[in-house]
């Protein structure tokens, strides 16, 4: 006896149906990686926020990435005169040790460490692809890593005096590198008060 003739589903049946099972095969895949995503490690997200923060415009104004410090409280000290020829690529954010450093814009994190000049040190990716250098911190953050995903206002570290900064009043040196090199900062923080008052009631 043979039951196929009965059970076996038309041609277009059998059609309906693959296609009905690849959908719910697709649907299961999209909602584990909508589950999954903001449970992944920062690490595994990080290429995918650096993607998207490398086609982002560099920013036209910054604000300060020392908390409680306004912008009119820091010295142009861009371009001057450094020890064994050096000249200061960034500006210095002078404030009492353990102040919060905080990210100036959204970014992930690339490096956390230690250099002869910078002392302990945080490289943040930010948009456009630029790199900013976060110096002579005290401590980093016990959350911030290379890798970590972080958003304007997110304390990376604390004020101090490491590096070649040693035994000066602390403060965060902070610069900002692209393609090019170094630029300015000054500017930027200087177009972030303006907005920031604007914004203001
Ligand atoms: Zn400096």
């Amino acid at each position: 006896m043979t039951e196929t003739s009965t059970s076996s589903p038309s041609p277009a049946a059998a059609f309906a149906l693959r296609w009905l099972r690849r959908l719910v095969v697709l649907g299961l895949l999209a909602a584990s990686a909508w589950w999954a995503w903001p449970r992944l490690p920062d690490p595994w997200r990080a290429p995918f926020h650096a993607a998207r923060l490398a086609m982002q415009p560099v920013p036209t104004s910054l604000p300060v990435p020392v908390a409680g410090v306004a912008a009119n409280r820091i010295a142009d000290t861009w371009g001057a005169a450094r020890a064994n020829g050096r000249s200061h690529q960034g500006v210095d954010i002078f404030a009492r040790r353990g102040t919060a450093v905080i990210a100036s814009t959204e970014g992930v994190v690339t490096r956390t460490g230690t250099n002869n000049l910078g002392g302990l040190v945080v490289w943040v990716m930010g948009p456009g692809r630029q790199m900013h250098y976060y110096a002579h911190l005290d401590g980093h953050a016990p959350d911030i890593g290379p890798g970590s995903h972080v958003m304007p206002g997110d304390t990376l570290g604390y004020v101090g005096d490491t590096g070649n900064a040693r035994g000066t009043p602390p403060h965060l040196h902070y610069g900002i590198y692209q393609s090019g090199g170094a630029i300015n900062p000054h500017p930027l923080l200087r177009a972030g008060m303006g907005t920031a008052a604007k914004a203001g009631p």
